[in-house]
């Protein structure tokens, strides 16, 4: 199996923030390989906006850096390289002054795909906004890319919003979750929805219980007066493990249309219970290891901040009336490892006597490190020795079975950047929808800023708090092993 490379149209892409940790990290590195990959068309353009006075060479010096920093080796092509870097060209401009947005405007080309990818602090996004629109940049054909955090409350996020949407419409504003352009996350609405195997099964009657996992080893040195502020609830729940949640519990759309599919993951959202607060975890990470803990890397010893949050969701809807959703992400655990496990009630009525071998029927849909699904079920032990029962997965990995397709599947920065420029939203938040995430999330924290609670501490490596544990021992029920 070959993977198609479609070409998108031509375009003009403005990384606002061009010389930053993401761009130099994702953004850049993601588009030079859709450049080797044949999927950018030879007349479109990359402009670093930012506020170094930088000349093109010298931007296109950093550029070229960041390629081979964080592209593999053996997607280093030099003829590739040189050929993406003379597509790139640099202005320097101030998000809050007058600097550089005539300089900008000159170099926009009239009906060609513009993209404004905005890799800024989010307290610029309203600045930049009100900018391209009085210089007259932004055009029919514009389309800006906001990054995470998309606000800190319902609050802020309304703010925002409202900036926006005086200058760009919601079909103009791509609000990026990195989750959603996984190859993962896609196949998972192509495996829910594109058979007639699993929807049958997909509710309360047949479903047990889900569980999502977002784990990490690092800690947050490095970024921890940023992250102090924030926390797993805003950073991680809020967002990704909301995403992935909306996707599990969705009902099918009408069409895999942009705004069909987002109807109904904003319909989970709002059916979302409150959730009680002996359903929720929070944990910081001990010092361990010869590491600092969470507080000195967040040069904070007070801090009340999460690391680590686990929680039990409940979905009022018909479908998942009683199936309980246990969350949980955190940093410096044991294993990095992101996983959806759909776990499917036992048979009713058990004809077989190895009851030691009984277990359920699993789904688990990895997103990393090793993509791919794989279906737990029972079968016979192998050889003599009486009807024995033992469990095994069928593996749908896609790294296997896509072998040579994978080679060149894009990462999901890249896809969520071609996406933007072939203008499909399915993969972005919608406005509404961020702000129901936050209108749930909201008065979670406020809970424990008024309870003025304080996390569990828990071991670097270890598995997360003791509580978090116990919230699913106290169902009958057991987290999976982190790994
Ligand atoms: P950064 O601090 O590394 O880069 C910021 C960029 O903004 C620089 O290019 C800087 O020149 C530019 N800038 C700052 N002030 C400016 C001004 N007044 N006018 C014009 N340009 C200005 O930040 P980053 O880590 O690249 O993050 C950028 C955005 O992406 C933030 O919203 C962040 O939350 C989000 N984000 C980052 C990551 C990541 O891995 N770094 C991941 C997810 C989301």
């Amino acid at each position: 199996m070959v993977s198609r490379v479609i070409p998108v149209d031509v375009f003009d892409l403005v990384i606002f923030g061009g010389t930053g940790d993401l761009a130099r990290r994702k953004v850049l590195p993601g588009l030079y390989r859709r450049f080797l990959a044949g999927q950018m068309p030879e007349d479109s353009r990359i402009i670093g906006a930012a506020r170094g006075e930088l000349t093109d060479a010298e931007w296109r010096a950093q550029v070229a850096g960041a390629i081979a920093e964080f592209v593999p080796k053996e997607k280093q092509d030099k003829t590739a390289i040189a050929g993406f870097l003379e597509r790139l060209t640099y202005v320097p401009i101030d998000a809050r002054g007058t600097t550089g947005w005539e300089r900008l405007k000159e170099l926009m080309r009239e009906n060609v795909v513009r993209a404004f990818y905005f890799s800024v602090a989010p307290g610029l996004f309203g600045d930049i906004a009100q900018r391209l629109s009085d210089h007259g940049i932004a055009d029919a054909w514009s389309r800006i890319v906001v990054e995470k955090p998309f606000g800190r409350d319902l609050t802020s996020a309304r703010a925002l919003n409202e900036v926006l949407a005086r200058h760009f419409t919601e079909a103009q504003i791509y609000r990026i979750d990195h989750y959603l352009g996984k190859e993962t996350v896609q196949n998972l609405m192509a495996v829910r929805f594109a058979n007639i195997l699993f929807e049958p099964l997909w509710k309360a009657e047949y479903i047990d219980h889900v569980q999502i996992t977002v784990a990490e080893t690092v800690g947050v040195d490095g970024r921890g007066a940023y992250y102090d502020k924030s926390g797993a609830m805003r950073d991680m729940v809020q967002n990704h493990l909301m995403q992935l949640l909306c996707l599990i519990a969705m009902e099918p759309p009408w069409h895999f249309d942009p705004d069909a599919v987002r109807d109904e993951k904003l319909k989970v959202i709002r059916a979302l219970k409150p959730v009680l607060a002996q359903d929720i975890v929070r944990g910081q990470y001990a010092a361990g290891g010869g590491e600092p803990g969470y507080a000195e890397h967040a040069e904070n010893s007070a801090s009340r901040t999460e690391s680590y949050v686990a929680l039990k969701v409940a979905i009022s809807n018909w479908r998942w009336q009683g199936v309980p959703f246990y969350l949980r992400t955190g940093k410096r655990l044991r294993a990095r490892a992101s996983e959806i496990a759909v776990t499917f009630k036992q048979p009713p009525h058990a004809i077989f006597d190895d009851a030691k071998g009984w277990h359920e029927n699993v789904l688990v849909i990895r997103l990393q490190p090793d993509e791919g699904m794989h279906l737990w079920v029972m079968i016979k032990e192998p050889g003599p020795g009486g009807m024995r029962l033992m469990q095994v997965p069928l593996d749908m990995s896609f790294a296997d079975a896509l072998a040579e397709v994978s080679e060149d599947v894009p990462d999901a920065y890249e896809r969520l950047i071609m996406d933007v420029i072939r203008g499909n939203q399915t993969l972005f938040m919608r406005g509404d929808e961020v702000e129901a995430a936050w209108a749930w999330t909201d008065p979670i924290i406020e809970g424990w800023e008024s309870r003025d609670d304080r996390p569990q501490l828990y071991d670097p490596g270890s598995s997360g708090p003791e509580d978090a544990l116990m919230l699913m021992h106290r169902d009958g029920r057991r987290w999976r092993e982190i790994r």
